[in-house]
């Protein structure tokens, strides 16, 4: 205990956002040290990460749908299980290095705290913990997701009162009601922002013929997605391949198109908050009365979200400031206050 916060003057103790989307490393009185795609870049057909050494991040992902031949660009927690555990404890190891050894602390290995999509098995989070540990961590400690969400978000979750949180990331939308620092109903689906992504190319397909890549629906969705109108609406130009002539053509598409295609996705994600809420028990559902919903993760940012939510549920819905770095943050506050959290936490100490 001592030692601890003797040497804890000195470690580059740290919390980890490990996102389907993207990775962010949060360290004790520095703030977010580090944000990358949860993306790594393998020698195709393998799951050998590639040697030169920053195969991993922003750089794995500008390969995402460009890779040569030999090189593919994977997202090993995509849907928020993890879909392969080498791949994935080479990304975790590149991250946690990447912060320890700049800040030079190498006769301290840091405590981790790392947040978990909450839908993931013992066995993937035995393969967090074990991949953690081998990237020199010392202690390493679970939390869900939705939880270091709202504690990032700044909701009062060890007061005995009902907090809703509601983290639309990539591949996977996290719903949590909380109350007295502990989870009381959540619900996780497989359907996020990935999935805008894809029924935008679909129906790109489907009306225009044109086929068009990841990172340009991406960009379509950020740039012109809707969830409910808008009071200007927009359009843009779209660049893909012909799927007839096989030839590069442009297209441009409405925001109305746009939000039209979203339906599907957001429907299930609004589903998704109301059973939810069915679930709650009376009493913190009649906290949420006047508390309403916070939204966190990058999905909070679609336009209108907040909105459609609000329709739904008759509730009031704000997005928490700075929905991206919510999860980070809200580890960081984990540890600074691991001794109050440590007995709700699953750690390295425990059996699985
Ligand atoms: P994860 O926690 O799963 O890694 P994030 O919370 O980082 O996910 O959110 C990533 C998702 O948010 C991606 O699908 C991305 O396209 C989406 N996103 C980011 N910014 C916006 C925006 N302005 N509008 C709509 N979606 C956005
Ligand atoms: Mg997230």
């Amino acid at each position: 205990m001592i030692f601890d916060s003797i040497f804890g003057m000195f470690s580059t103790d740290m919390g980890i956002d490990l996102g389907t989307c993207n990775t962010l490393v949060c360290v004790r009185g520095q703030g977010i040290v580090l944000n990358e795609p949860s993306v790594v870049a393998v020698k195709r057909g393998t799951n050998r990460v590639l040697q030169n050494g920053n195969a991993v991040g922003i750089v794995a992902k500008e390969m995402l749908g460009k890779t040569p031949g030999s090189i593919s660009a994977i997202r090993p927690m995509k849907d928020g299980v993890i879909a392969d555990f080498d791949i994935t404890e080479a990304m975790l190891g590149y991250f946690i290095r990447k912060v320890h050894n700049k800040r030079g602390r190498l006769w301290h290995r840091p405590r981790v705290v790392i947040a978990i999509p909450s839908g993931i098995t013992a066995v993937e989070k035995r393969a967090v913990l074990n991949s953690a540990e081998r990237a020199s961590a010392r202690r390493v400690y679970l939390v869900e997701e939705p939880m270091a969400a709202a504690i990032g978000a700044e909701l009062p979750v060890t007061e005995p009162t009902g907090s809703m949180i509601v983290d639309i990331g990539g591949g996977t939308t996290e719903v949590a009601i909380i109350s007295l620092a502990d989870i009381s109903v959540c619900e996780s689906i497989r359907v996020a922002g990935d999935d805008m992504d894809e029924a935008i190319a679909a129906h790109m397909k489907r009306t225009y013929n044109l086929m068009i890549g990841e990172q340009t629906s991406e960009r379509i969705k950020i740039e012109i997605g809707s969830a409910s109108p808008m009071e200007t609406e927009m359009t843009q130009e779209v660049r893909g391949r012909d799927m007839i002539s096989g030839l590069p053509r442009k297209t441009n598409i409405s925001s109305e198109e746009v939000r039209e295609a979203l339906k599907e996705p957001i429907g299930a994600i609004i589903d998704c908050v109301t059973r939810t809420l069915e679930k709650a028990e009376p009493e913190l559902a009649a906290d949420l009365v006047d508390k309403g919903i916070v939204l966190a993760g990058g999905g909070a940012l679609l336009r209108g979200m907040d909105t459609v939510l609000a329709n739904a549920t008759g509730l009031d819905v704000v997005v928490a400031a700075d929905p991206l770095t919510c999860v980070a943050r809200g580890t960081a506050v984990y540890l600074e206050n691991l001794e109050m959290w440590k007995d709700t936490m699953e750690s390295d100490e425990d059996e699985f």
